[in-house]
């Protein structure tokens, strides 16, 4: 196992209170955190309920009010740019925290998470003098007017676990530097790097109340942050189910929501596609992250005439990873899911996959923790479950097909649209298909690329509102009209 930083050590052996202004609030009722790897007990954490979100709601709303809000858009730019720095000189700890919560390698959760959340911060710490107005010709004589791009006020984050701390930098970098005050509420499964942050935020010199962290269960924290009056706007990343849930309480109090939902990607591979790049990349976009990933290229479609040089390609490669522990020495490919829950709702897919042909995995390996092997399912038809709902977890349902417009209607024939991707050589193909996809990002001959200054969302059941770029600015913004005579 990789030695653990004294500061993580100290992290993991206290009890975590929630981080409310400068102060740490204990609740007195705790939440155990799992290690999925092994399945002990890893660490507390206060459970907090709808007396800390209206504490931390009222601390962000006096902090916005007093300081944030007017704070020159130069000094809220340093300070978000050092906390990116901050982040960087942790990323040992914070990745450390994240591979023990999640169960990712570490050198993922240091590398991909850790890194590029301070990078995403950073991208966002640069944008705090660049929020402008307009004037608007405006058909009136002797009346000026023009725009400001104002803050919303509170805004209540809910993060979801697969990527813990760099899901809550997508919504929190561009909540400040839009000088917003936010009420973060990280996963009940992994709170832990959240939780950690909170802490640089303080050391950065982020006014206390700025960035509030409450640990605590959906039911009760996230549903009393939705409800809550003094909160103008709820980003969210999750599940389908939630985020109807939420656009339903968050309508009560009218209040703005952009939700981040569930996918179940098309990865289209045409007959005259590089294999050579083709066949990792369909692995990567299937298995990375163990499959907990809202993009994830979970149905493959696989041109006829390639289908079965693919698909034994992939076994190939599934075969050739190692499965292990987030924290274990020996460089491994693919950690646990994230909880005997989400194991049991694989497995229950897989049991009434009736029909299917498992090319490889398929079953729980016999050791401590939530540990699925990558599995490969052939002979799938569209209108099996497998290919429809969204799993969540290392399973690929691959399907044949024999013409564009075939695959294309196929692609499409599906609730969500969060990512799509093909691999083709033929360049007016892939344009043309990149149109007509029904889904917020489509990538070709690549899968998974994000960039702090790219719109990333989706359409349909996988929810609204672009993060990232200039759209997640106005996500986090309102517009005020002023006329003047
Ligand atoms: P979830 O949607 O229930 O949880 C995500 C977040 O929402 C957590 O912080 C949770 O505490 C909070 N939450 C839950 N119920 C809430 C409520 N009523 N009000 C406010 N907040 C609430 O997801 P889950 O149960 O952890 O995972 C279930 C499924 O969600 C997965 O199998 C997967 O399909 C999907 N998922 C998607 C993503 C994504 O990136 N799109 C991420 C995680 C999970």
């Amino acid at each position: 196992m990789i030695q653990l930083q004294p500061e993580v050590l100290a992290f993991l052996d206290r009890p975590q209170p929630a981080r409310i202004g400068a102060r740490k609030v204990a609740t007195g009722r705790a939440l155990t955190i799992l290690n999925p790897s092994d399945e002990t007990p890893l660490a507390e954490v206060a459970a907090c309920g709808a007396a800390e979100v209206d504490l931390a709601v009222t601390t962000a709303q006096a902090a916005f009010d007093g300081v944030w809000r007017d704070m020159l858009p130069d000094d809220r730019s340093r300070r978000l740019w050092r906390l990116a720095e901050l982040i960087d000189a942790h990323a040992d700890a914070l990745g450390q925290l994240d591979a023990l919560d999640n169960g990712k390698a570490f050198a993922r959760a240091r590398d991909v998470d850790a890194a590029w959340s301070a990078r995403h911060l950073r991208y966002f710490a640069g944008w705090p003098d660049k929020i402008e107005g307009a004037v608007i010709p405006v058909n009136l004589p002797d009346r000026l007017n023009y725009t400001l791009t104002e803050p919303i006020g509170v805004c209540g984050l809910i993060a979801p676990w697969n990527y813990p701390l760099l899901m809550a930098m997508w919504k929190l970098a561009p909540a400040l530097a839009a000088g917003n005050c936010v009420v973060l509420k990280p996963s009940e499964e992994t709170p832990l790097s959240a939780l950690y942050l909170a802490d640089l935020a303080l050391e950065a010199g982020l006014p206390p109340g700025v960035l509030n962290v409450l640990p605590g269960t959906g039911r009760e924290a996230g549903e009393a942050l939705v409800a809550h009056p003094g909160v103008g706007k709820i980003g969210f990343t999750g599940s389908t189910a939630t985020g109807r849930r939420i656009a339903e309480v968050a309508g009560a109090t009218l209040k703005r929501v952009s939700l981040e939902l569930g996918g179940k990607a098309a990865n289209i591979v045409f007959a005259d596609a590089d294999l050579e790049a083709a066949i990792p990349g369909a692995f990567g976009a299937a298995f990375g992250n163990s499959g907990q990933s809202c993009t994830a290229g979970a149905r493959l479609y696989v041109h006829r005439s390639i289908h079965d040089r693919v698909v034994s390609g992939l076994v190939a490669q599934a075969e050739a990873i190692s499965v292990g522990p987030g924290m274990d020495t020996v460089t491994h490919d693919l950690g646990p899911v994230i909880s005997a829950r989400q194991l049991d709702r694989i497995a229950g897919y897989l049991d009434r996959a009736q029909g299917t042909s498992c090319a490889t995995g398929g079953a729980r390996l016999s050791r401590p923790g939530w540990f699925l092997p990558p599995t490969i399912l052939t002979d799938v038809t569209d209108d099996m479950e497998i290919a429809r709902e969204e799993v969540f977890g290392p399973v690929l349902a691959v399907l044949p097909f024999d013409d564009v417009a075939e695959v294309c209607t196929r692609a499409n024939a599906t609730p969500y649209g969060l990512a799509a991707g093909l691999w083709t050589r033929d360049v007016t193909r892939a344009r043309q298909m990149a149109a007509r996809l029904r889904a917020g990002t489509v990538w070709i001959n690549c899968w998974g690329e994000t960039d702090a200054a790219s719109p990333f969302g989706g359409i349909g059941a996988s929810g609204y509102g672009r993060e990232m770029g200039r759209e997640a600015i106005a996500l986090y913004s309102q517009t005020k009209s002023v006329w003047m005579a």
